[in-house]
């Protein structure tokens, strides 16, 4: 069946304010500056338990957190600004698949007519790039930037959680991971973003001046649902929680995601046979993800090797396959890399534990946390699988996990 290809972006801001919704701190603190550097007055939404609140109290219920938080750190941020809804653009990415991502939007537009905040064209514009064609549609140039931006900010935080839990000066990794990263938002305020991989390494050269403990702690990987595995608010700091615990932890990056809609596409021309409609996005699919995509992600952890050299990603292709022992490709939508990812964290990468992090009611946590029993058996290591609606503090249920593990890694050659 044909897909539609819809593309919702305007391409010129005219000093419009963007909201941004504040779903991770490193990726999208440099990825809001491209939107600035496109004319747009991009300002991060923030989150808190009041704006939580307000998104529980104008939604039914029964959505995914993402979809409260973003909607209630909306409201507030409209109510606090004061703004005129038509000087107001919401930037709400979609996606299809069988969950609710692709309805955020819809909905978002529902509670904004209440609110009288829209009105058919008029109010407030929901921007709302697609996964359908990888989310394409931006000016290309600001793509491009994005994706640079999306990455750096995948390889600070990485850095950020290699080096954190053994640094013997606590928040130094911290500090100077953020004044490496306002310099690097700096320059992606503007379109000349060449010298981006000086500015990474002088962070990488910094980095490794920090005194750090020798000490063995457990690598725990950490897979599940980009928005509630990748915000820090909402999952009650899942890596500051097992860095606290003894451990070290890995987040499947930001990055993957793209991957993998470039590669779903990419599955789906072929699906489709032989048409010279498929036969193009193919190539493009082929072109962007080996000739943009790839080659700047492996710029990027070139220059920061010193550090990251075992921290590298696997192929999306690689991730893919190990899922697809447990769910066909054709069940599109975060479940496949899940599952894939956690049994290459355990097999390849040498994690001890891996967490899987979903939203309460997320329909590919459901599935996934129904098939990690099978994996957990086979990969003989704890499997974790905790739902979050910023209630109460899931992240109790590793304590107990992390305390064996921290035990069994110092008992380990003595
Ligand atoms: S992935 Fe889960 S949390 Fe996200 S929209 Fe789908 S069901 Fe909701």
């Amino acid at each position: 069946m044909a897909r539609s290809e819809e593309v919702r972006v305007t391409e010129n801001g005219d000093g419009k304010v963007m909201f941004v919704p504040a779903m991770e701190p490193y990726c999208v603190k440099i990825m809001t500056p491209v939107f600035r550097s496109i004319g747009y007055d991009a300002r991060l939404l923030e989150e808190s338990d009041e704006t939580l609140a307000l998104g529980f109290k104008h939604t039914g219920g029964g959505e995914c957190v993402p979809c409260p938080i973003t909607t209630g750190a909306l409201i507030s941020a409209m109510q606090e600004s004061k703004l005129s809804p038509e000087d107001v653009i919401l930037f709400m990415p979609t996606a299809c698949g069988p969950c609710r991502f692709g309805q955020y939007a819809k909905l978002n537009e529902i509670i904004l007519e209440n609110k009288g905040w829209k009105n058919g064209d008029k109010g407030i514009t929901i921007m709302s790039p697609t996964a359908e064609n990888a989310y394409a549609g931006l000016p290309q140039s600001a793509r491009m930037r994005m994706w640079h931006a999306l990455v750096l900010g995948d390889v600070f935080r990485k850095l950020a959680c290699k080096i954190r839990p053994y640094e013997v000066n606590k928040g130094e990794t911290d500090a100077m991971i953020d004044k490496h990263m306002d310099i690097m938002a700096k320059l992606f305020e503007g379109t000349d973003i060449s010298n981006a991989p000086n500015l990474l390494a002088a962070c990488v050269d910094d980095l490794l001046t920090i005194k750090k403990r020798d000490e063995k702690r457990p690598l725990v990987g950490i897979v599940g649902e980009i928005y509630v595995r990748s915000d820090p608010y909402i999952n009650g700091g899942l890596v500051q929680t097992i860095e606290k615990l003894g451990g070290e932890a890995w987040l499947a990056p930001f990055a993957e995601w793209i991957f993998y809609t470039i590669q779903v596409r990419h599955l789906l021309a072929n699906q489709r046979g032989i048409s010279a409609g498929s036969i193009i996005e193919k190539a493009v699919a082929w072109f962007e993800s080996n000739f943009f995509f790839e080659k700047q992600e492996h710029k990027y952890y070139k220059v920061a090797d010193p550090i990251l050299h075992d921290r590298h990603e696997h192929d999306i292709r690689t991730v893919m396959e190990a899922g697809q022992k447990y769910l066909p490709w054709q069940f599109e939508g975060e479940s496949i890399i899940t599952l894939g990812r956690a049994e290459l964290f355990v097999k390849r990468d040498g994690a001890k534990a891996v967490v899987n992090a979903s939203p309460m009611f997320c329909m590919p946590g459901t599935v996934t946390t129904s098939i990690f029993p099978v994996l957990e058996k086979e990969l003989n290591v704890p499997i974790i699988c905790n739902f979050y609606d910023g209630s109460g503090d899931p992240n109790k249920s590793l304590a107990p996990v992390m305390h064996y593990l921290v035990e069994a890694e110092n008992s380990v050659g003595v």
